[in-house]
């Protein structure tokens, strides 16, 4: 029985996996011989090379996206097409780590926990592996795009800092982007459930899956 339950868990992440790939499989990126992001054709950090690849290689080649040009986002595997229902505009003061940023809310710097997902550690003396890719992913993802919040269930945790689902818009993208399920679907976070702020934990938890499956960052080494 256990072994049914098994092989139809491996048959859902791989049609999961496969059905994330289709609707990014045809966007062509570029990167440079020796850089490691990947650019929009107009970058000029491609001045000296500039190698076409499409978005689904680029980032299960370990690529990240480029700071300057914002090129597009990788579609989730799942659940695209979710919008946010009631968000926030704050403007991000800096980025702490993988998954807490310092942003002005209500006027005020306050710190923000990425609902869902955890990072490795790089703060209080740590500085675990992956831990500051995260960080400079995120401050990637975040660059120049407006960025919005929203809260679940509990806003705040017992350290004070606000709980919440972080969406970021920029000018070229197609709709928000899910920026905790974005750290996931490159293979920069675990997931991490607590209840009662489980909005989005399926869209999550899939996005963790595909990351395992595609061995992406911390599932590199994984069996
Ligand atoms: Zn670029």
């Amino acid at each position: 029985m256990r072994r049914i339950i098994v092989a139809a868990a491996v048959l859902a992440l791989l049609a999961l996996t496969s059905a994330g790939s289709a609707l990014s499989s045809n966007v062509t990126v570029y990167i440079t011989r020796t850089g490691s992001c990947y650019h929009t054709a107009q970058c000029s950090c491609l001045h000296s090379s500039a190698i076409p690849l499409t978005l689904t290689d680029a980032i299960e080649r370990g690529y990240r996206p480029c700071k300057l040009c914002k090129p597009p986002a990788l579609d989730e595997p799942v659940g695209a097409a979710t919008a946010p229902t009631e968000t926030i505009e704050v403007s991000v003061v800096r980025v702490i780590d993988g998954d807490t940023i310092k942003v002005l809310y209500t006027g005020k710097p306050e710190s923000v926990r990425l609902i869902g997902i955890d990072t490795p550690e790089i703060t209080r003396g740590k500085n675990e592996p992956f831990g500051a890719q995260a960080g400079a992913f995120l401050e990637a993802l975040l660059a120049d795009r407006m960025v919005l919040i929203e809260f679940d269930v509990g806003q705040r945790d017992r350290y004070g800092r606000l709980l919440a689902y972080v969406w970021a818009q920029g000018d070229g993208d197609p709709a928000p982007i899910l920026v905790n399920a974005q750290l996931a679907r490159w293979g920069y976070a675990q997931l991490l459930t607590i209840p009662p702020n489980v909005k989005y934990v399926e869209r999550l938890r899939k996005a963790v899956g595909a990351a395992r499956l595609a061995r992406l960052n911390l599932w590199r080494d994984i069996l």
